[in-house]
């Protein structure tokens, strides 16, 4: 049966890049969430043909849903003969902006050479459609399977997930009770099983000083000097602290396995005027400068202790500082998690992986932040991983692509892991 699982799936290879290509062309941005109910219209008349039983299940009120943009998400269940566990695929159907840099047409679905190119090729459309047809192809040759597959495509997951996967699994739909095995298609290559991420801290300092005339900077107080002293102290003791910092987990790329922390934005003094402003800027004292952190922290770490590391710098210069005052705002916060490496996802496609791939899969952790975050919290769901074609660093550039054979194979190791889990067991 898994030979002849592979070789449907091989007769199947055009129908996996005119799906791949359909999905391509329709061009979900996000933000601001477009075209979001043609994706799961699309998804609805596909699988309702494959004998799912489909919901299409707006998230009204998360954080971007609006009449305009309306945060469509879709569920496919397709239930088996005999009692038994449930695999879910959880894709995501946004794309990230296209960018600049492009030589094919980002919404074409191009193939050139064995492959396919498009903004949300690898990421993660190519992955959704290895996933389609894997389930198509399974239920075809096992159609007395046990238990019931899963397909959904959700929301907003490079705007964190809240109109996707995190009102999905508020509504219970990643309890398991109701599903067991989670596979998230997101592309970190064929031959890798990704166990997790790592934690995500973002947080807004405040320095505070007090405006004056800017040719008596002595009559107020800088908040940009202030904010001087923050990163020349960050500088010298908080950077050197972090990249001491080690972790256990096998984050890809190798940098990313100690602490990391990003500014990822200064404000300091009067706004920056329109592009079409012709006048000088005016003479003032900065009384108010901000800074955004973005810090990736580790499994090892406390989250109190991420917080206490950035009020303990802050009160270290306080205590030598003139005049030093500043707030702290707490913006984002994700804790990281990883799955066991003996779950019964984890074993099962990575058996999967040694038949179609002639190898054992590297284990890998992800140094951002995925939908798993919101099946591990909201949905108390562990037996999670990503698992996809394509490769990861081509996500979000120009010219991303899909190779056709990695997706093939991938979709491969799908279906053999859902005959795995869900098909006949050996007396
Ligand atoms: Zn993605």
């Amino acid at each position: 049966m898994k030979d002849r699982l592979r070789a449907e799936i091989e007769a199947r290879r055009e129908d996996l890049i005119a799906l791949t290509q359909d999905l391509i062309r329709i061009p979900t941005l996000n933000p601001p969430g477009r075209h979001y109910r043609d994706i799961c219209d699309y998804l609805d008349r596909r699988l309702l043909h494959a004998g799912f039983e489909t919901e299409l299940i707006r998230a009204t009120g998360a954080p971007g849903d609006s009449d305009k943009y309306p945060r469509w998400n879709i569920v496919a269940r397709r239930a088996g003969k005999h009692p038994g566990d449930c695999v879910h695929f959880n894709s995501h159907t946004d794309v990230v902006e296209v960018g600049h840099g492009w030589t094919t047409d980002p919404f074409g679905g191009a193939v050139i050479d064995g492959r396919i190119y498009g903004r949300g090729a690898c990421d993660m459309k190519g992955g959704l459609a290895a996933s389609i047809i894997a389930a198509e192809a399974f239920v075809d040759l096992c159609p007395d399977f046990s238990g019931a597959i899963e397909i959904s495509g959700t929301a907003d997951e490079e705007s964190g997930g809240f109109g996707g996967v995190a009102y999905l699994a508020e509504r219970g739909y990643f309890d398991p009770a109701r599903v067991q095995h989670v596979i998230i298609p997101e592309p970190l290559n064929k031959d890798r099983v990704c166990l997790g991420h790592r934690g995500v801290w973002w947080a807004e300092i405040e320095t505070r000083g007090e405006i004056a005339h800017g040719s008596m900077p002595f009559l107020g107080d800088c908040a940009v000097r202030h904010m001087g002293a923050v990163l020349d102290e960050m500088e010298r003791s908080l950077f050197p602290a972090l990249a001491r910092k080690r972790t256990e987990m096998p984050v890809v790329p190798e940098g990313a396995r100690q602490s990391t922390l990003n500014i990822n934005s200064i404000h300091g003094g009067e706004p920056e005027q329109e592009a079409d402003y012709t006048g000088l800027p005016s003479p003032c004292v900065p009384d108010r400068c901000r800074m955004v952190v973005d810090r990736r922290f580790l499994i090892e770490e406390n989250i109190d202790e991420v917080q206490a590391e950035i009020t303990d710098l802050l009160d270290r210069i306080g205590a030598s500082r003139a005049n030093f005052d500043y707030g702290l705002r707490e913006l984002h916060r994700v804790l990281p998690s990883m799955t066991d490496r003996d779950a019964p996802i984890v074993t099962s496609v990575a058996r999967a992986v040694e038949e179609v791939m002639g190898r054992a899969p590297d284990y890998v952790v992800s140094p951002g932040t995925y939908d798993q975050k919101h099946i591990d919290r909201i949905g108390r769901l562990k037996n999670c991983i990503a698992y996809g074609p394509g490769i990861l660093d081509l996500a979000h550039k120009p010219d991303e692509y899909v190779g056709i054979d990695d997706m093939v194979e991938a979709a491969q190791v799908m279906a053999l892991s859902l005959h795995d889990l869900l098909g006949p067991k050996p007396a």
